[in-house]
């Protein structure tokens, strides 16, 4: 295995979220590109915001890398032929790719720029590493299904590659998200970036041979998410994933929000520096899972990493509890002025006086007082909707892209 500084990968679905990672302590981030990475639909960065984005990353010394994990097809070569070379000459620092196909188009057009085999490729055994270094491979994401002691009997035998796992963020039920769910209901296809999620939807288990009711697998009629995982979070094992030989640690979710880019860089940044610099004493702090609980959710499952057979079970089926949220993201700090102490807030849903706000920082969070939210002419505001730009008195500098949350439930 490769002894880099292990780093904490988030993702950064456009620009602004690019940003908030800077802002909140990411060493990398990932994007995606339209049409050719996972998630494209919702999360594509334009070559323009790419650009500026790899400016703005490279100044803080941040890692890019490029999401090119689709599966192709053949009228996708003409644009891949178009885009790779476009990609070394801006210096990307990776490549992610699941398909061979395009791992041989990056060799021909650009075989300086370093190659990552998506979780996609589904890789649990030292034979496939070994077969995936030699096609030129630098770093594997290795899948999911397999446990951190599995992972070590691997890192611990391999040269030259370094090991990237998930630590963060929503699960596919299906084995390394390969699944026809939403393509066969919705005619939307997982494997090209446009899943509709239908395994998230409440579903109704009935036995064919006549029995009316339902069957239900938690005895009631609360939740049936039958097919819905629940979500992973490592925070408690980071020393483990270490141990294990794992360098980089990735966050899943290009899709969703600035406020769960922001909060859960902001603490597994201060967890993973804890990890690294005192593994021995490493302790998940409760706070940090009391903050966790804040982001939208399905209840948290550290999936199979600690399994002690392999597949011993198939996921941690999420039958009890459907999506939690307490919390969501109500604005962004567009300014700070010193001469007033006063920032320039861009509303996101909706502000009213009363609502519980605080202002996620990279330390600790600022609780804001929204009876003294004025507009920009400085007069008092009730309420304030979507893209409206509203100020506050604080009493400390606040950096600019700083993501506000408001209080909705809990
Ligand atoms: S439908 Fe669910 S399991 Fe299938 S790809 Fe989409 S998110 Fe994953």
């Amino acid at each position: 295995m490769l002894t880099s500084k292990p780093e904490l990968l988030i993702p950064a679905g456009n620009l602004e979220k690019l940003k908030t990672a800077l802002l909140y302590g990411a060493d990398a981030v990932y994007v995606g590109l339209a049409g050719l990475s996972l998630r494209a639909a919702k999360a594509e960065m334009s070559l323009a915001d790419l650009e500026l984005g790899l400016n703005l990353a490279y100044q803080k010394g941040v890692k890019v890398y490029v999401a090119l994990n689709a599966f192709m097809t053949n009228t996708d070569l003409d644009s891949l032929t178009e885009l790779i070379p476009r990609l070394n000459a801006l210096g990307v620092d990776g490549v992610i790719v699941a398909d061979p196909g395009v791992l041989s188009l990056l060799q021909q057009l650009a075989p300086q720029l370093s190659v990552h085999l998506s979780t996609q490729a589904n890789i649990t055994n030292l034979a496939a590493v070994r077969f995936w270094q030699h096609q030129g491979v630098k770093r594997v994401v290795l899948a999911r299904e397999l446990s951190l002691k599995e992972m070590g009997a691997i890192t611990s035998k391999v040269n030259e590659v370094e090991f990237e796992i998930f630590v963060h963020g929503a699960m596919c039920m299906a084995y390394s998200g390969r699944c026809f769910l939403s393509e066969y209901l919705t005619d939307r296809s997982s494997n090209r970036g446009d899943c509709s999620q239908p395994c998230r939807f409440e579903y109704l288990l009935y036995d064919k041979k006549g029995q009316a009711e339902p069957l239900l697998l938690t005895g009631d009629e609360r939740y049936n998410y039958l097919l819905s995982s629940k979500d992973l979070c490592m925070i408690a094992y980071l020393p483990q994933i270490l141990a294990a030989g794992v360098t980089s640690l990735k966050v899943e979710g290009r899709i969703k929000s600035a406020y769960y880019v922001a909060l859960v860089t902001k603490i597994y940044r201060e967890a993973l520096d804890l990890a690294l610099s005192d593994p021995e004493k490493y302790q998940c702090k409760p706070e940090w899972l009391e903050e966790l609980q804040k982001l939208a959710h399905r209840g948290y499952t550290t999936g199979f990493y600690l399994k002690k057979e392999p597949l011993a079970k198939v996921n941690e089926m999420q039958t009890e509890f459907k999506k939690i949220q307490t919390h969501e993201l109500v604005g962004k700090v567009l300014a700070y002025d010193p001469a007033d102490s006063q920032i320039l807030v861009e509303v996101r849903n909706r502000l009213q006086v009363g609502d519980q706000v605080e202002i996620l920082l990279p330390e600790k969070n600022l609780f804001l007082d929204t009876h003294q939210m004025v507009n920009q002419a400085g007069e008092p505001l009730l309420v304030a909707h979507n893209t409206y730009q509203v100020k506050f008195p604080v009493a400390r500098e606040i950096p600019e892209g700083a993501i506000l949350r408001k209080k909705i439930s809990g």
